[in-house]
């Protein structure tokens, strides 16, 4: 783990196909070795200076990277930071310990973790299951449920100041609520997330994640179940063991790590300070994590917002997530579990990242390396 920016240019896996001078994956050899022969034979792309394009094996879809934009002078919009929570307890936070609700629910005295159905929630779990199908106009009842996650009673922290032990109760918050709504009938898919900051839309500071279970896959699950699936049947092996094991091999975007995960910047990051949070072994969802890997995973959890907020000094914004194998009981020996935190900053606490233009248009672009935005976050 010795790489800066300065020396990012000669050692790069496979690059942005269609390069004629790669050769093909290296089947049959293990990754590392691979990637060295890679990189011996593509001296043309230049992948921390060059405009080039990086390809997300989980989704199919593909970045615009654009090293040489770096130099560019910033005169766009610049954000105002958002005060930290200062009281431990706020008699109008919905969220806090012996609150009303808007509902007129009273939340109990709840000394570490409160699950409950929200109020107001995006999905209604009797919702009919009736498609309509008019030529091109299709629709279909969505049911389903929306869970909120209170961290902590206490209403100034943040997963980054929660101590290692409570946010393990977290964990084991995810861990239980997968199995349960996942055993409902009619329920596909449980998400775990978390919005975090004013910035990314989040009107309450009470440290807080959602749950929803749905009737059908979102967009990004069914499109990481059809990626894993068709990796294990072509090559019999786990598509995200196989990218953690190329990842090691080079380090350049490794984070940190502990005994049971890997924190990195992903090859095909699309924000800024985008991470995964990868299991060494093959776990499908929570509700397949051994005891001593549910510490573990809060640890990296801990530090990973830890750096987060070093890197711009300020309480980090993000929207974080865990991607999981479907709900159903079916063993889906193609997925592996992570995490995906995507950070809206750009380049300072001030300076977010917009997704426009070309990149609503066409696709996401960046201008920060993730070897160099990895580096950063190293030292963080
Ligand atoms: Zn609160
Ligand atoms: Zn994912």
């Amino acid at each position: 783990m010795t790489s800066s920016e300065a020396d990012e240019s000669n050692r790069h896996p496979h690059g942005p196909t269609p390069l004629p001078s790669l050769p093909d994956k290296g089947r049959g050899e293990s990754p590392s070795r691979a990637a060295q022969a890679q990189t011996k034979a593509s001296p043309k792309l230049d992948l921390g200076e060059a405009s080039h394009r990086r390809k997300n094996p989980l989704t199919g879809e593909w970045t615009l990277v654009s090293p040489h934009r770096m130099r560019r002078p910033w005169q766009g919009k610049r954000e105002a930071v958002a005060a930290a929570p200062s009281l431990l307890h706020d008699p109008n936070c919905y969220l806090c310990p012996r609150n009303v609700r808007a509902n007129g629910a009273r939340n109990p005295d709840y000394p570490h973790t409160f699950v409950f159905d929200n109020d107001f929630g995006a999905l209604h779990p009797d919702a009919t299951p009736e498609r309509i199908e008019d030529g091109l106009l299709v629709a279909e009842g969505e049911s389903g449920l929306c869970r909120v996650l209170c961290f902590s009673p206490r209403h100034d922290l943040a997963l980054a100041q929660m101590e290692v032990a409570d946010v393990e109760r977290v964990v084991d918050a995810w861990v239980e609520e997968t199995i349960t709504l996942g055993s409902r009938e009619g329920v596909a898919s449980v998400q775990i997330f978390e919005n975090r900051g004013e910035i990314m839309g989040c009107s309450n500071s009470h440290p807080h994640g959602q749950i929803w279970a749905t009737r059908h896959l979102p967009n990004e699950l069914e499109k990481e179940t059809r990626s894993q699936t068709q990796y294990l049947l072509e090559r019999g092996r786990v598509l995200l063991l196989d990218y953690l094991e190329q990842e090691i091999a080079r380090g350049e975007r490794i984070v940190f790590s502990n005994a049971h995960f890997v924190v990195l910047m992903p090859f095909w990051a699309v924000w800024p300070f985008e991470t995964m949070i990868l299991p060494r072994r093959r776990i499908g969802g929570f509700d397949e994590l051994f005891p001593d890997e549910k510490p573990a995973l809060a640890s990296a959890l801990s530090e990973l917002t830890k750096r987060y907020d070093r890197l711009f000094d300020v309480s980090f914004p993000y929207s974080m997530g865990f991607h999981q194998k479907p709900a159903g009981g079916a063993v889906h020996a193609e997925w592996q579990m992570h995490a995906h935190f995507y950070p809206p900053l750009l380049r300072s606490a001030t300076v977010k990242k917009f997704m426009v233009g070309f990149e609503m248009l066409g696709s996401p672009q960046r201008d920060l390396t993730p070897e160099a935005a990895a580096a950063r976050l190293r030292e963080a």
